[in-house]
């Protein structure tokens, strides 16, 4: 599965406990984060993770970008609602993309924990059936 981990800075310190803590399960998949995050995470926990530009600079619309052609399956966005954030159109913008597609997005550490679980436990297989059928329609797109 594609995952997306991202924190404003005051929840920087959270995503990367929560990595640390469910590293085994994390590393299983592929990581992609916005700039800051991506570079914090890895640098703590030695996780291979692909990082798009900081968020601020666009990085919340490219995970958004890929989320809209199918190719992210979960986001685990540590969001600080206490402080005004400049780019917050993008922040709005991925969350929206999240509801029109159905990706599982945690905001906060607590619904963050149960995905993580529900993951390693195979809860979200059904992401698998939709990147079979996204295949197929391509596959009869080319033929
Ligand atoms: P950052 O971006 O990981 O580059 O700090 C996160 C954000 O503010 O959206």
């Amino acid at each position: 599965m594609k995952i997306s981990l991202i924190a404003h800075d005051n929840k920087k310190p959270y995503i990367i406990h929560f990595a640390l803590a469910y590293k085994a399960i994390l590393e299983k998949h592929e990581l992609y984060a916005t700039g800051t995050t991506g570079q914090k995470i890895s640098e703590a926990t030695g996780l291979t993770v692909h990082r798009f530009q900081s968020g601020p600079l666009g990085g919340d619309q490219e995970i958004g970008a890929r989320i809209a052609k199918n190719e992210m399956d979960m986001v685990i966005f540590f969001r600080d609602p206490l402080t005004a954030q400049p780019h917050e159109p993008d922040v709005s913008a991925l969350i929206r993309l999240c509801d029109v597609y159905s990706i599982p997005l945690a905001t906060n550490m607590g619904t963050a924990e149960i995905l993580i679980r529900g993951l390693e436990r195979g809860d979200f297989s059904w992401r698998e059936i939709i990147h079979d059928r996204n295949l197929e329609v391509e596959n009869e797109k080319g033929s």
